[in-house]
C-alpha cells in the first residue's frame, strides 16, 4: 500500500546511521528517528488515540513536528498542523472544527492555546514539548518501547492529513488529504526536483503549510538530512547554508528577498552547489536574476495549493537546461514552468474549453490527479464548487504558450478590471521590482468612478532610501502600458503577510472598498 511511513522504513533500512535531522545541537540519524516515532505512536495510542482521530500540531519546524507526521500515521490517525500565527480566535475556530483529541504544542508556542484548550469539549489532552530541559515531553516517550510499531490496518485510502489552506483570500478551509495523494505526489516531486542521499534540505517553509507540509516525505524517502529551521531570519538561513552544506532550500519568495538582502550586506562565501525551490506566488524574472548571478544558487519554480497535495508544475524541465542563454532562463523560471509527472493540468475558459496556446489568452487553471484532495472537511458546497466532473479549478488565471509551459497572470480574485481591460496585478508588481529603491510591493484593485477599478500600489522602500508616489508611477509608465501603471501609491513599512510570506491582498484591499462591493473579494 500507499501509506506515507513507507518512505521512513526505507531510509531506516538504507540510510539507517545517516543524519536524519539536525535540530539545534541536536541530531538523530534515521534509526533513532524511527525508535522515537514508534515511542510516539504507543504514547498516543495510551491516551486513546485511534484510526481516525485528528492530533494537532502547532510547532515550528523541529524534530518533534517531524516525529509526529510518523508517529500520528502509524495510528491511522489524521496530522492537522496548525499555523504557528494565528489568534487565539483561529485556533479555537480550527481546533473545534477539525474536532482536535490531542494538541502538541511547542512551550514557546503555548500561550497562543493556553486559554482556548480549557473549554474545548473535544480535546483531551495537551503535550508540551520543545522545552529545552527536555522534561515532560521526553521523559513521556522514553516510558514506550521503540521496537517496530504494528501498522496493519492503516490503508492508503486513509486520510493523512487535515491541512487549513493559508487564508489569504479568506477563512482558512479544511483541506483532506489521503496516504495515496501525499505519496504519489512526493514520488513526482522526488523526481522533478531531483532529491538524493547526497542532498541536505534546510525546512524554510514551515511546515505546517502544504509546502512545507510535502516536502519532508520525498527527503525522507531518499535518505536526505533535514535541517531544522525553528525561526525565519535571513542571516540565519545564510548561516545555516554554509554550516550544514545545505544543498536545497523550499521558501517563499518575499523570504527569499530577504536572504538576498542579507547576503549582500554580508556578502558571505557560499560555494556549495545550492538549488532554492521557490513556491507561493510569481516571483519576476528580475528576481530570478538576482537569486542566480548575485547569490549563484540554481532556482526552480513550483506551482501549487494546498489543495493538491501541493506541487503540479515545475520550471525546472527545459528550463535547467544549461545551453540556453541566461536571460531566456530567467524568463522560462519566472514561469510557473510544465505539469509534473502525474498531474493533468489544463487552462481552461469559463465553458470549460481549453484556451488557445498562444502566450496570450487568459484561463483557469484547471487538474486531475491522484494528488486531488478528498474534500474539504465539512464543506460539501465548497468542495462541490471546487471539484467539478473531476477537476479541480484553481481560481488561478494563466497563460499558456505553445511548448506547454504554464504563466500565472494572477488570482481570480486579484486581477484588476479596468474600463473593461483585465490587468494583472502580478505584472505590475514585476515592473514595480525592477526599480531599485523598491524593497516590497503589492498592486490591488481600488475603486474609480470612471473605470470600475484602477491600479494602486502600496510600496516598501529600502533602507535609507527616498520615493515620491509620481517617481513611482512614471517609472510603471515606461516599462507597461498607460492603463496598467499604478494611479496612486501608498508607501507603507511593511506589507501584510501570511505565516508562509504571502503577501495579503485582500486586507490590503479591504480598507478601500468599505464602502463598495466587490464582486470577488
Ligand atoms: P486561501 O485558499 O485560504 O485563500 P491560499 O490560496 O494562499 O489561501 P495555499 O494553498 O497555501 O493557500 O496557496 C495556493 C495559492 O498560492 C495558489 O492558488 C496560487 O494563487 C498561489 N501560488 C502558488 N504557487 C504559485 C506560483 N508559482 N506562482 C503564482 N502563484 C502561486
Ligand atoms: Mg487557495
Amino acid at each position: 500500500p500507499l501509506i506515507l511511513t513507507e518512505f521512513l522504513d526505507r531510509a531506516v533500512h538504507l540510510y539507517g546511521e545517516k543524519p536524519a535531522i539536525i535540530d539545534e545541537d541536536w541530531t538523530l540519524t534515521y534509526r533513532e528517528l524511527n525508535a522515537r516515532v514508534n515511542q510516539l505512536s504507543r504514547g498516543l495510542e495510551s491516551l486513546g488515540v485511534k484510526k481516525g482521530d485528528k492530533v494537532a500540531y502547532l510547532a515550528p519546524n523541529s524534530t518533534e513536528m517531524l516525529e509526529g507526521f510518523y508517529g500520528v500515521f502509524q495510528l491511522g490517525a489524521v496530522m492537522t498542523p496548525l499555523n504557528t500565527r494565528l489568534k487565539p480566535a483561529d485556533y479555537r475556530f480550527i481546533l473545534e472544527h477539525s474536532e482536535s483529541k490531542v494538541l502538541l504544542v511547542d512551550h514557546t508556542l503555548l500561550p497562543l492555546v493556553q486559554e482556548v484548550v480549557q473549554d474545548l469539549p473535544s480535546i483531551e489532552k495537551v503535550i508540551v514539548h520543545g522545552d529545552p530541559s527536555k522534561e515532560g515531553y521526553e521523559s513521556w516517550l522514553s516510558q514506550f518501547s521503540p521496537d517496530t510499531f504494528d501498522r496493519e490496518n492503516v490503508e492508503e485510502t486513509d486520510i493523512a492529513s487535515l491541512l487549513y489552506t493559508s487564508g489569504t483570500t479568506g477563512d482558512p478551509k479544511g483541506v483532506l488529504l489521503s496516504h495515496r495523494s501525499n505519496y504519489l505526489h512526493a514520488l513526482s516531486s522526488m523526481h522533478h526536483l531531483r532529491v538524493s542521499d547526497q542532498d541536505t534540505l534546510l525546512h524554510v517553509l514551515p511546515m505546517f503549510h502544504v509546502n512545507g507540509w510535502g516536502s519532508p516525505f520525498y527527503y525522507t524517502a531518499n535518505g536526505a538530512t533535514q535541517v531544522m529551521l525553528r525561526k525565519t531570519d535571513p542571516e540565519l538561513i545564510l548561516n545555516k547554508v554554509e554550516k550544514y552544506n545545505v544543498s536545497v532550500l523550499h521558501m517563499a519568495p518575499t523570504v527569499l528577498n530577504m536572504v538576498i538582502g542579507a547576503y549582500e550586506e554580508k556578502q558571505p562565501s557560499i560555494d556549495q552547489d545550492v538549488r532554492v525551490v521557490i513556491a507561493g506566488s510569481a516571483p519576476p524574472p528580475a528576481f530570478v536574476r538576482k537569486v542566480e548571478e548575485d547569490l549563484k544558487w540554481k532556482f526552480v519554480q513550483v506551482y501549487g495549493m494546498t489543495e493538491i497535495s501541493p506541487l503540479i508544475t515545475t520550471s525546472e524541465l527545459r528550463s535547467m537546461d544549461v545551453d540556453r542563454p541566461a536571460e531566456e532562463r530567467y524568463r522560462l523560471k519566472a514561469k510557473a514552468g510544465y505539469s509534473m509527472i502525474g498531474s493533468q493540468v489544463k487552462v481552461v475558459d469559463e465553458l470549460g474549453e481549453e484556451v488557445p496556446s498562444d502566450g496570450k489568452s487568459i484561463g483557469e487553471i484547471v487538474t486531475k490527479s491522484n494528488n486531488v484532495m478528498e474534500g474539504y472537511y465539512k464543506n460539501v458546497e465548497a468542495t462541490n464548487e471546487a471539484i467539478r466532473d473531476g477537476w479541480l479549478h484553481t481560481g488561478d488565471m494563466a497563460v499558456v504558450d505553445d511548448g506547454g509551459n504554464i504563466e500565472i497572470v494572477d488570482r481570480k480574485k486579484d486581477v484588476i478590471i479596468s474600463g473593461g481591460e483585465n490587468i494583472s496585478s502580478i505584472e505590475v508588481e514585476a515592473a514595480l521590482y525592477e526599480h531599485p529603491s523598491i524593497l516590497e510591493a503589492a498592486v490591488v484593485a481600488v475603486p474609480d468612478e470612471k473605470w470600475g477599478e484602477v491600479p494602486h500600489a502600496v510600496v516598501v522602500v529600502k533602507e535609507g532610501e527616498t520615493l515620491s508616489e509620481e517617481e513611482v508611477i512614471l517609472f510603471c509608465r515606461e516599462k507597461l502600458a498607460h492603463f496598467k501603471a499604478p494611479k496612486s501609491v501608498t508607501f507603507i513599512e511593511e506589507l501584510p503577510k501570511t505565516a508562509s510570506g504571502k503577501i495579503q491582498k485582500v486586507v490590503i484591499r479591504k480598507k478601500f472598498w468599505k464602502d463598495h462591493n466587490r464582486m470577488v473579494n
